[in-house]
């Protein structure tokens, strides 16, 4: 059949975890914890089963779990989200994405990226008749450079995606970050889709900006969220998504059909898990880790660029080899037992620098285990 997306194969995650498992290798690619849940997560889930939550959810989500939203989004952000009308429980963020495009995008449209990007977009944008238009990220710090977005946009241009804190380089947005996005889409129809799912992994006493916290943004903002990323729970596949009104029924016009409503008992046993705002707090525990592989990786020949937010670090490898970061990462994956992610696959051309991602979600004997054989490099 002729394809509708005829560039795209398997994702590098599945591609890489798979090789991880083939030679046995440490795996630091994918995004995903080797450690378990709090254990009283579980047993939510268990009584909520027992209980008998097992028939559909209705299909924006289970009321109280859009509650506990709401009270977080009051409460950190200082923001109202109806949980009613403006607040939607999905088959975790990517099925939040795909949906927020699919209400969106239609042929001909334009779609701003910054790259380097996490691997949905495009294919998502391109799949509902859009344009991809990509603005490169400033090396080292991947920072935005505001000016050049502003000549990228043009009477196309429908939405832009901010991934904010960043995968795969872990760059967080700046107050001023906002002030300037606020003046480029300010009178315009642009839409904003925040990918926010490393909302509550951010280091330092830096706090999260979110497009949700500025009226003017809010206004135009598909926020998408993923229980799985704090919860330690990506096997669930749960996550949400935040909107006005306006948006948020066009949002479920399509929702109801490419899903419906999502799994009950974990949305029932999250519901009453949240049972005090502190729960959402997983960003000192991912600090530690964070700081965890860095003093392990102490002394290698791998430079580790700074990492702001999100479960990932990345790792500039010119002082080891030259190969291009893909036969690298395989090389490393099958030779030497660890995999990581090479970074040049979230760009739409060829980039050339040495960088790999690693996830630092992992249990400390992972961590040593693989840092142990990096620093033999
Ligand atoms: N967006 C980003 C930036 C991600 O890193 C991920 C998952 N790692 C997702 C979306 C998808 O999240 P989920 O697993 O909840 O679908
Ligand atoms: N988002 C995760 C990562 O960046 C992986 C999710 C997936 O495998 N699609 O590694």
């Amino acid at each position: 059949i002729s394809s509708k997306l005829p560039q795209v194969g398997t994702t590098i995650f599945t591609e890489m975890s798979a090789l991880a498992q083939q030679h046995g290798a440490v795996n630091l690619s994918q995004g995903f914890p080797d450690f378990e849940p709090d254990p009283a997560l579980i047993e939510a889930v268990a009584k909520a089963m027992r209980d008998g939550h097992n028939q559909y959810a209705p299909m924006p989500g289970w009321m109280p779990l859009r509650e506990r939203i709401a009270d977080k989004m009051k409460l950190r952000y200082g923001v109202a989200y109806n949980p009613d009308t403006e607040i939607t429980i999905t088959a975790g963020a990517t099925q939040a994405l795909c949906t927020a495009i699919a209400a969106t995008v239609r042929e001909g449209d334009e779609v701003i990226v910054f790259t380097p990007a996490y691997d949905a977009y495009a294919p998502l944008i391109e799949l509902f008749g859009g344009t991809p238009v990509y603005v490169k990220l400033n090396y080292p710090d991947y920072h935005i450079d505001w000016d050049q977005l502003q000549h990228m946009i043009s009477h196309k241009t429908r939405m832009i995606v901010l991934n904010n804190p960043h995968n795969p380089t872990g760059a967080v947005l700046k107050a001023e970050d906002l002030d300037r996005l606020e003046k480029i889409v300010n009178n315009s129809n642009i839409l904003l889709l925040a990918d926010e799912v490393y909302e509550h992994i951010t280091f330092d006493g830096i706090s999260h900006q979110s497009l949700t916290s500025r009226p003017a943004l809010a206004e135009r903002t598909l926020a998408v969220y993923s229980f799985g990323k704090t919860f330690h729970v990506t096997g669930w596949k749960l996550g949400y998504v935040l909107a006005p009104e306006n948006l948020m029924t066009e949002f479920r016009k399509v929702h109801q059909f490419n899903v419906f409503s999502v799994h009950r008992p974990q949305q029932v046993a999250l519901a009453e898990y949240l049972d005090s705002d502190s729960k959402w707090d997983v960003g000192s525990m991912y600090q530690a880790k964070r700081d965890e592989f860095l003093e392990l990786m102490k002394g290698s020949r791998f430079e580790a660029l700074p990492t702001h937010g999100s479960y990932f670090v990345l790792m500039d490898y010119s002082a080891i080899s030259d190969e291009h970061d893909v036969d690298f990462a395989r090389r490393l994956t099958i030779e030497h037992g660890v995999a990581s992610i090479p970074v040049s696959v979230f760009y739409n051309v060829p980039t050339h620098n040495k960088v790999l991602r690693f996830c630092f979600a992992k249990n400390s004997e992972t961590l040593q285990a693989g840092s142990k054989i990096l620093k033999a490099l």
